[in-house]
């Protein structure tokens, strides 16, 4: 059997040994989190990352913290061995693989929160998610200390939240955002489109279809912002999503409602998000958009 190149750690002592070792040898680490189940997306961004640094690190933590208690924090797809082979392919330096309670150890008190970014979209459905998430980041962020942190835009509100979150903590980490990656059929690519049916698959195909069609709508001026959000959300449960969770534009860099700003020439760059349930499935997707006032 070919001997593994991705060395794999555990703990964080043995994670902070490593990059001491590397930084002291002026290599520049970067880090890409992930929950695992590692799909294209996952590895687009460790061939992203590969390009700004010269050592990957990738976590793989499923996060008992960010899910609420009906969400699938228990079902949620596992699978080490594939993922280590993938990992070994791509060219990944290191996989930080710890237990619940390497970072969560009795006794644990603290919760890292950011304010107004966390306040709608999936906040509004998930309450507590985001603090899962900064708390659990900013732990391997500080475990792994690397100089750069790639996030998807897959998880646009995310993604806004943890670059604040950096910004305000004055981490010394660059935190950026690899491309959104897609399934041939236009589907976000997600570790949780395992839990479709190819019935349910057809009809989340209907999300992103949707999205493109809002955006030609309302970059073409043929419909109103709030005229073509209606008839897509209306479509959307006519196609069986069985509940649109959200379905809103957003200003890009802050995620803030769009605000009219009259005698502007250029177009607003903003962001169509949208959270719906497929079957027993939630899922997100968004894109960029530009609004003309
Ligand atoms: P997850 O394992 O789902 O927590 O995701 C780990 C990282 O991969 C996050 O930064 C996600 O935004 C990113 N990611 C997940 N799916 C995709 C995708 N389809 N395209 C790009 N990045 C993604």
């Amino acid at each position: 059997m070919k001997r593994l190149s991705v060395q794999i750690i555990r703990t964080k002592k043995e994670l902070r040994t490593q990059i001491t070792e590397w930084h002291m040898k002026g290599l520049k680490v970067g880090m890409v989190p992930t929950m695992g189940a590692l799909h294209h997306g996952h590895l687009s961004l460790i061939r992203e990352i590969q390009k700004h640094v010269d050592k990957v690190v990738v976590s793989i933590f499923v996060n008992p913290m960010q899910f609420g208690p009906h969400e699938d924090f228990d079902k949620y797809p596992r699978s080490e061995t594939a993922d280590i082979k993938k990992l070994d392919q791509v060219g990944t330096d290191l996989l930080y693989a710890p237990e619940v309670g390497e970072i969560y150890p009795d006794g644990f008190l603290t919760t890292v929160s950011v304010t107004k970014i966390t306040e709608g979209l999936c906040a509004a459905k998930r309450p507590g998610h985001f603090d899962g998430v900064t708390t659990v980041v900013t732990k391997l962020l500080l475990q792994c200390l690397p100089d750069v942190a790639l996030f998807g835009e897959k998880d646009f509100q995310q993604y806004t939240v943890l670059k604040q979150m950096a910004k305000d903590l004055d981490m010394p980490t660059e935190v950026m955002c690899g491309r959104l990656i897609r399934d041939d059929d236009g589907l976000a690519t997600s570790s949780r489109n395992v839990y479709l049916t190819p019935e349910e698959r057809q009809i989340a195909l209907e999300i992103p279809k949707t999205l493109k069609q809002i955006i030609s709508e309302i970059e073409d001026g043929t419909q109103t912002i709030e005229e073509s959000l209606e008839k897509g959300t209306q479509h959307l449960l006519d196609s069986g999503v069985k509940e649109v969770q959200y379905l809103e534009i957003r200003q890009s860099d802050n995620l803030e409602p769009l605000t009219r700003t009259f005698g502007e020439t250029s177009p607003l760059l903003a962001r169509i998000l949208v959270a719906a349930v497929v079957g027993k499935t939630r899922l997100i997707d968004n894109m960029p958009i530009k609004i003309f006032f």
